[in-house]
């Protein structure tokens, strides 16, 4: 059984309106881990759907957390800002409602492609709309347990002076300190850095839960049946185990099944985001992976087991093995090695598995001809030279479409030079070509203008040829990159030449061995 299936199977059996939570902080670029939280939170939700059971996945936004520092991406004018919560701080493009939104809005619409069926919840919102008054009340009256249960579960010091919940200062717009001794339902007075001494009213938004306090109380509130979440939550004295105890101890609910995930690994990273300090940022993985790939990278290993995404060739890999599974899937046999990931497979698909085998274009082909197309209609066409497109179904070419996407996204930014290139419109007048290439070049259409025009067919000719000239097969292909993309080495001979017009390929042969 899946793993998927595992957690799904563990939720239905303990939770009659299963509900599962998963989270982010926007408080700068999202990484590539948040993915996995949202994947891990969707597939197990489909999971329990496909079971015949109603569930809900939310997807908690901390847009009251409090900036940290002034990040190196920010402005200096940011500094004004640190200690301030988030959803408060203007955004730093101008364009977005605020700073928790200028971050987390370009992941959200592009969490939409993955097909994350979930409720966006903003934390700012739950407060200010009082649905957490109840645990801000028994954090705070109950706060010398609290202080017991963190010093047992952490092993560290018991600070008297612990604050469970932070007031926001009226007159400076940070978080200040409270005045537990002051404390009367609802108010509790602060006193803060900038030197304002005020009351808070806690059911009105102006103040917030610390996290250990918080996470548990987000339990409590929704009724948390199952959360993803980062394996550093988990570790042992973690806020997995100190919420564990406050959910039940202070709050009096329970904590939800754990599913730990370890993290994202990153490889072979391009140059983009560099000045960002973050290599790859989730919004780039969701950009350059397409979706059902990137589902399916989720799905295939335990959420305890680390991923390595590979920015660089390892995406067509990953798309290759996409493709490869599929196939079988349909084919209907595989091995009960393989069997793990045709179940990834029919995950990724969220309750949605195409009734047939869609249309396979091979990830790299796509590679090659997104140089030689400049739009999608382009595309079809040089396609369709190669691949018969009769059959395609909207879906088929709503996929091709975004995945066109997904490699141009890549070629612009993370995939390595020697996949690049692009199609010479005309033979460069300084181009040298020696007498074997010339000779080559006029056998070689000599052969083409009879033949039909297929990649295993035009394969069979260039290297057939080759190997009855001095230029042999490894001089033949370079002297072929050359007069086609002024490289030494390209795209899969082939492919590459079939793709293009019968007419482009022999008159720039026949120009070439003149
Ligand atoms: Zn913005
Ligand atoms: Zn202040």
């Amino acid at each position: 059984m899946h793993w998927a299936d595992v957690i799904a199977k563990d939720i239905i059996d303990n939770y009659e309106r299963p509900l599962i939570a998963t989270g982010i902080s926007p408080t700068g670029i999202i990484h590539v881990g948040s993915l996995r939280e949202a994947i891990t939170g969707e597939s197990i939700r489909s999971a329990v759907e496909s079971k015949g059971k109603d569930v809900t996945l939310i997807y908690l936004i901390d847009s009251f957390d409090p900036l940290r520092k002034r990040y190196d991406f920010l402005p200096e004018e940011f500094d004004k800002y640190v200690g301030m919560p988030i959803s408060r701080i203007p955004c730093p493009c101008g364009k977005h409602r605020n700073y928790a939104h200028h971050f987390v809005q370009p992941f959200l619409d592009a969490v939409k492609s993955l097909e994350v069926n979930c409720d966006i919840v903003w934390t700012h919102e739950l407060y200010a709309s009082g649905k957490f008054t109840e645990c801000i009340d028994k954090a705070i009256t109950k706060r010398e347990d609290v202080i017991r249960i963190l010093h047992e579960v952490t092993g560290k010091e018991a600070k008297d002076d612990y604050a469970p919940f932070n007031p926001v200062c009226k007159n400076c717009g940070r978080f200040a300190t409270p005045h537990f001794d002051t404390y009367e339902f609802p108010y509790i007075e602060y006193t803060c850095t900038c030197g304002h001494h005020g009351t808070c009213d806690i059911r009105s938004g102006e103040g917030k839960l610390t996290w250990r306090l918080e996470w548990p109380a987000k339990w409590t509130i929704f009724g948390t049946s199952a959360e993803p979440f980062g394996k550093d939550h988990a570790a042992a004295g973690g806020s997995y185990d100190s919420g564990k105890r406050i959910v039940s101890e202070i709050y009096g609910w329970r904590a939800p099944i754990p599913i730990p995930y370890e993290f994202v690994q990153l490889k072979g990273v391009g140059q983009m985001h560099k000045s960002l300090g973050c290599p790859v940022t989730g919004l780039d993985a969701i950009n350059m992976t397409p979706p059902e790939v990137l589902n399916y990278m989720f799905l295939r290993v335990m959420p305890s087991k680390t991923i390595d995404y590979d920015s660089g060739l390892g995406i067509l890999d990953m798309a290759d093995e996409y493709d490869r599974m599929e196939a079988k899937y349909f084919s209907g046999s595989w091995t009960e090695s393989e069997e793990n990931s045709i179940e990834a497979y029919v995950i990724a698909q969220h309750n949605h598995v195409p009734k047939s085998l869609p249309l396979q274009v091979p990830y790299r082909h796509l590679v090659s001809i997104v140089q030689m197309a400049p739009n999608f209609n382009e595309v079809l066409n040089v396609l369709s030279r190669t691949v018969d497109l009769s059959c395609a179904t909207d879906e088929d070419l709503h996929r091709l479409a975004r995945r066109c996407e997904c490699v141009r996204y890549w070629l612009n930014g993370f995939a390595p030079d020697s996949v690049k290139f692009s199609v010479l419109q005309s033979l460069p007048d300084s181009i040298q070509l020696s007498m074997n290439e010339k000779v080559y070049f006029q056998a070689l259409v000599r052969r083409m203008n009879d033949c039909s025009w297929n990649a295993d067919e035009i394969n069979g000719i260039v290297s057939q040829i080759a190997k009855e000239n001095p230029i042999g097969s490894k001089g033949a292909y370079k002297a072929l990159y050359k007069i086609f993309i002024g490289k030494e080495a390209g795209p899969r001979l082939g492919f590459f030449l079939s793709s293009m017009d019968k007419k482009f390929v022999i008159n720039r042969l026949v120009q070439a061995s003149s």
